[in-house]
């Protein structure tokens, strides 16, 4: 039987911001959320309604969590998928994604060979566990090529670009295991979708445009800077994946735009950065949607509002520190800019703090959108103003 809504527990692996904007979006559903998270006081504790205090691949804190909870999801890829399936066998608590699919998104190879034998559109890799496997494959795609590790990557960390036989030796010694090497895309944009499973029904968010600098994604926008057809084709091939993961939920599709096309690069079996705009510019917020898509409610509407820009706030110091930030009564004076602070007590290089989302009038142009935020987030720094 399914449970009253009111008497629904949801269990998270993972209390990060990612968690905590789930628990902003639990409240008024009538969601009870409980994560886990190695840290005490973790960034999700202020929104939830309790934290357990474990590492996310702990058998016996996914058990706890599994235990008190009516259904179970992660927010992060570092949960275990095996403890998953042993602790749902045990407890019948259901798991959504299904743990088959954060195992198969874990490695970055096995991802891209199903995606790929699905049919979706993939740029070419190979996988590489020597040098001279390397050697051999950058002889195929020359350079400059991407080498990635299977494991463990994420903003970035774990890819190494190769621009000549030059850095060749040191990229294989940087990754130090199991990779693979992917040709390079020389995309026109990066795009990404937030798409839907339900119990018996998919969905798609308006395509987002995700602008990176070294690899970390600092803005996006929606609409996309794409034209209608592009747009329309990201939203299919995003659908497509949906088809080869299994569970419900809300699942971060990046893409890349190259020459008219559309080439996948990336799946998050979770709500991701590139959605956190959803929030003011949809109707359903990406984290609203998880949520239903977890318990089996119905999937919210992800129409779009208005044009909607959003940007990271990223540590802008040097050393690790205690997060201070300066700016806040300057940057909210722009009408429309809304503030989203994760909780985080410290700050180091580029670490996510927070983000800030303008919504524009209908019709806005993104272009605009961005400059306009750009203008109010470089109001706010965590470097000493004095
Ligand atoms: P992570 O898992 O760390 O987010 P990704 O594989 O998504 O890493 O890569 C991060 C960024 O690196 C991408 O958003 C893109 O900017 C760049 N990138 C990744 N793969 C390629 C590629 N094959 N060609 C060009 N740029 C790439």
């Amino acid at each position: 039987m399914t449970p009253r809504v009111h008497e629904t527990t949801v269990g998270v692996v993972g209390g990060g911001q990612l968690g905590r904007m789930l628990g902003e979006a639990a409240s008024p559903l009538g969601l009870e959320l409980l994560v886990s998270d190695p840290t005490p006081d973790a960034p999700a504790a202020p929104s939830v309604s309790d934290q357990v205090v474990g590492a996310f691949d702990d058998e016996a804190t996914i058990r706890t969590l599994a235990e008190r909870a009516d259904y179970l999801t992660f927010e992060i890829e570092l949960a275990d998928p095996a403890a998953l399936e042993r602790v749902h066998e045990e407890t019948g608590t259901p798991v959504h994604p299904h743990p088959e699919t954060l195992r198969l998104i874990q490695d970055k190879l096995v991802q891209k060979r199903a995606l790929a034998d699905a049919g979706i559109p993939v740029p070419a890799f190979r996988p590489v566990d020597s040098l001279a496997e390397l050697n051999a494959a950058l002889a195929e795609f020359g350079y400059p090529a991407m080498l990635k590790a299977r494991q463990g990557g994420y903003d970035g960390r774990g890819n190494v670009l190769i621009e000549s036989p030059e850095d060749v030796e040191d990229a294989f010694a940087a990754i130090a295991g199991p990779a693979l090497l992917e040709e390079f895309v020389p995309y026109d944009r990066e795009l990404a979708v937030m798409a839907c499973q339900g119990d018996d029904e998919q969905d798609t968010f308006p395509v987002t445009e995700t602008i990176h600098e070294e690899e970390i994604l600092r803005t996006t926008v929606s609409p996309a800077r794409a034209d209608d057809r592009v747009r329309e084709r990201a939203r299919e091939v995003a659908t497509d994946v949906l088809d080869v993961l299994s569970g419900r939920g809300v699942f971060g599709v990046e893409l890349f735009e190259a020459d008219g096309k559309i080439l996948f690069n990336e799946v998050a079996p979770r709500p991701h950065n590139s959605g956190h705009w959803t929030i003011e510019g949809c109707y359903t917020s990406q984290f609203e949607q998880h949520l239903r898509a977890v318990v089996g409610l119905p999937l919210g509407s992800t129409e779009r509002r208005a044009p909607t820009a959003s940007k990271n706030l990223l540590g802008d110091v040097d050393t690790r520190q205690p997060a201070q930030l300066s700016g806040m009564p300057a940057a909210l004076q722009t009408d429309r800019l809304s503030m989203h602070w994760y909780g985080k007590h410290e700050v180091y290089p580029l670490r996510k703090m927070g983000h800030v989302t303008l919504v524009g009038d209908n019709g806005a142009d993104p272009t605009t959108l961005l400059s306009e935020i750009q203008t109010a987030a470089e109001l706010l720094t965590f470097r000493s103003t004095e």
